[in-house]
Formats: C-alpha cells, sequence, structure tokens
C-alpha cells in the first residue's frame, strides 16, 4: 500500500502546482470529494471553488474554475480553466472584478449575460475568500 499522493494542477497557460501530498479535496459539481492514498479511480467535472491539499501536515487551498480531475494510481490530475495557489490571488484585481460583475448585474439591460455575470462574480467571491484565509 501507498502512502502517497501525487498532485498535478495545470491550466491551459500554466502549471499551478506539482507535488506529493497527503490528502486532496476537489470542488466536484456534484459536491466537494475528498481523496486519500489508494482511492479508487475517479473522473469528476469541477464546480468554481477550491482545492485543498495536504502536504508534509499543512493544509494549502488553491482556487479553482471548472475542469476536470482524474484519480487513477495514487495520482490525481486537475485539468483547470482557470487556478491560482492562494499566495498569487490577487486581491484587488478579484475585488475589481466582483465590483464589475455586480453593476452588470444590478443593471442588467438586455446587452448583459446574466450567466456570464453570474459566473464572474463567484469567481471573484471565492478567490476573495480563499486571500482573506492565506
Ligand atoms: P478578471 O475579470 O479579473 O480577468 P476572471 O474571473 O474573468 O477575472 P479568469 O478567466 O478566471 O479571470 O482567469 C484568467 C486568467 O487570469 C487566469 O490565468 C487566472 O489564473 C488569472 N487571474 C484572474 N483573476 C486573478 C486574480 N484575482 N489573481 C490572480 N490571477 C488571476
Amino acid at each position: 500500500m501507498e502512502n502517497a499522493l501525487q498532485l498535478e494542477v495545470v491550466t491551459p497557460d500554466k502549471q499551478v502546482a506539482s507535488r506529493m501530498v497527503e490528502y486532496v479535496s476537489a470542488p466536484g459539481v456534484e459536491g466537494e470529494f475528498g481523496v486519500l492514498p489508494n482511492h479508487v479511480n475517479l473522473l469528476s467535472a469541477l464546480a468554481i471553488g477550491t482545492l485543498r491539499f495536504n502536504e508534509g501536515g499543512k493544509s494549502q487551498n488553491v482556487f479553482i474554475s471548472g475542469g476536470f480531475a482524474d484519480v487513477s494510481d495514487n495520482k490525481v490530475t486537475v485539468l483547470a480553466e482557470s487556478a491560482e495557489l492562494a499566495e498569487d490571488i490577487d486581491q484587488a484585481r478579484a475585488q475589481a472584478a466582483k465590483e464589475r460583475a455586480e453593476k452588470r448585474l444590478a443593471d442588467r439591460t438586455e446587452k448583459v449575460d446574466i450567466l456570464r455575470a453570474e459566473a464572474a462574480l463567484h469567481r471573484a467571491i471565492i478567490r476573495l475568500n480563499i486571500a482573506a484565509y492565506r
């Protein structure tokens, strides 16, 4: 039996994490799921949310917006649309994105794509939450 997991988090433009961890939890579209070593193989679509991992007994948070997680042979591969380690989140940028989305949703002219504005607001809120607890 193995007691370690390899975690890879990649987006279309960067590799965000590649490390050995003890535990990963991810925001699956059907709910949060946790992965310990020797987990059964699994493929899940991901929602906008927080990926958490434990490394050397320390827990770390990563922002994730959509994508997929594949679990197989003690390796968790996350292919995300966008992802940032907590320490790399630009709070001012997320705050500006939040205000922009809120303004669009308040205006609600015909030109506003409501689902797009709601998704942008959701991303900004999760980023601000992760940055607040780092
Ligand atoms: P914005 O409107 O500020 O671009 P967004 O939610 O539309 O925010 P995304 O499409 O999720 O942005 O991401 C585009 C790229 O910018 C990705 O590489 C993502 O990691 C990065 N990014 C977006 N917002 C932040 C942030 N607040 N801090 C750090 N990186 C960010």
